[in-house]
């Protein structure tokens, strides 16, 4: 058959966009080389409903062992009892664990979208707002940072059965154990969604869930640096605290309920050429490489919030603890809309963000949010944050004349010839 120079020609196009450009969309990242090429694999012919060793179909001793690799690994990472490596996102990672837990109508508590918070987690625009109550906290207006009392104060009067920790634009961590004691208090559960910073929770360099919620959820194609895809982890594999029961109305072990909310529950055929591509990234996370590449992502965000601060940038929370952060720019009288479609043209890409307590729509908004993954893995260190920084203040400091604008464009371009991606590519 002939070749689809159609689509693979724009394959190229993108390789290109991608080499070009200096990446900030703090959820994304570059998989290695070897993540994407198992992903390309005949495992995308194989039906295999169900887990290892108790599959639907026949000749699934070989996928069996990918998945099981990719099980094994990803609980050695985090130390954990349990894991589903199924979900084809994060979205549907969260969707599994609501639909093992709650019934419909029941009360879930989350981060307010508008505060840092994801569509998962509540918004009338998605399953978990339609399906479920949902009741929000958010973050203090002087500090930027999660307000505990006000989670304390909703969860006592609603009394909600899931309380949602985790968001997609909050550069602090998490004080799990506070929130493990609000959600005791008020008989709830605890999910923590680590989609974004996975991979330092991994490492060490942020607090870790597992000692004090009940489910954790995650992308693997964030930080983690796998191919695009959810898993949902527990600590300990046997607690089901409430007695929840499964649709026939037994009583299971929770790892059970999980497996049968994401298969049959929300999902048919699980992924398995996605799967074989998630066990070579979870390799990848318990190397030494990864270990150094975390500890660069922390302290390149924060060579990064020290620049922009010093060019009066204002940071929500007034830094980062993460690899990301959240920049009002109402200092600066430009909108995140208008921020993110010029910093486009100069082949610098990220994503306009409402800030707490805005005063824009979300299709305006007042703030940018930032995020040093992708350069990182570039190969980019802290000195290289500065000239970064120069380059977006330039272009927003002259944000409407065209001709800086495509002249950052070109230096950006001869800056990025310095970190090749995928030399192996052509
Ligand atoms: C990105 C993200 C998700 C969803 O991930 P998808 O793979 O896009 O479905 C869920 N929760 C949080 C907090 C996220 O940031």
């Amino acid at each position: 058959m002939q070749r689809d120079s159609l689509v693979f020609d724009l394959i190229q196009k993108e390789l290109q966009r991608q080499r070009q450009g200096i990446e900030l969309i703090a959820s994304e990242n570059f998989t290695s080389l070897q993540v994407m090429q198992a992903m390309g694999n005949v495992m995308t012919n194989k039906y295999a409903e169900g887990y290892p060793g108790r599959r639907y179909y026949g000749g699934c001793e070989i996928v069996d062992q990918t998945e099981q690799l990719a099980i094994d690994r990803i609980k050695e990472v985090f130390n954990c009892q349990y894991a589903n490596v199924q979900p084809h996102s994060g979205a549907q990672a969260n969707a599994s664990v609501l639909l093992a837990t709650l019934q419909p109508g029941d009360k879930i508590l989350g981060l307010d979208l508008s505060m840092g918070g994801h569509l998962t987690h509540g918004s009338p625009v998605n399953f978990s707002g339609k399906l479920y109550e949902p009741h929000f906290y958010g973050v203090k207006k002087e500090t930027g940072l999660v307000d505990y009392e006000q989670m304390e104060e909703v969860a006592r009067r609603e009394r909600p059965k899931m309380i949602i920790c985790g968001a997609s634009a909050y550069s602090r961590d998490w004080d799990y154990k506070r929130i493990r004691q609000i959600a005791d208090e008020v008989g709830a559960l605890v999910m923590a969604d680590i989609a974004h910073p996975a991979g330092l929770i991994a490492k060490g360099l942020l607090a870790s869930p597992f000692d004090h919620c009940h489910f954790v959820t995650s992308t693997t194609h964030k930080t983690l640096r796998g191919p695009r895809g959810g898993i949902i982890l527990m600590g300990k594999d046997f607690e089901n605290p409430f007695g929840l029961k499964d649709p026939k109305g037994n009583i299971r072990m929770m790892s059970n309920l999980l497996d049968m909310a994401v298969f049959p529950g929300i999902q048919g055929g699980p992924l398995e050429h996605v799967i074989a591509a998630k066990a070579v990234a979870f390799g990848e996370l318990l190397s030494e490489d990864y270990t150094q590449y975390a500890k660069q992502v922390k302290s390149n965000a924060q060579a990064m919030a020290k620049a922009l601060v010093a060019k009066d940038y204002h940071i929500i929370s007034n830094g980062t603890d993460n690899h990301l952060m959240l920049i009002d720019l109402r200092n600066k009288n430009i909108t995140g809309k208008k921020a993110q479609e010029t910093l486009d043209r100069a082949h610098i890409t990220l994503n306009k963000n409402a800030v707490p307590f805005d005063d824009k729509s979300p299709f305006v908004t007042s703030g940018i949010r930032v995020g040093v993954p992708a350069i990182t893995t570039r190969g980019m260190n802290e000195e290289h944050m500065q000239t970064v920084v120069n380059f977006i203040d330039k272009v927003l400091m002259n944000i409407d004349d065209a001709a800086v604008v495509s002249s950052v464009a070109k230096d950006v371009h001869s800056f990025m010839e310095q970190f090749p991606l995928y030399p192996e590519l052509g």
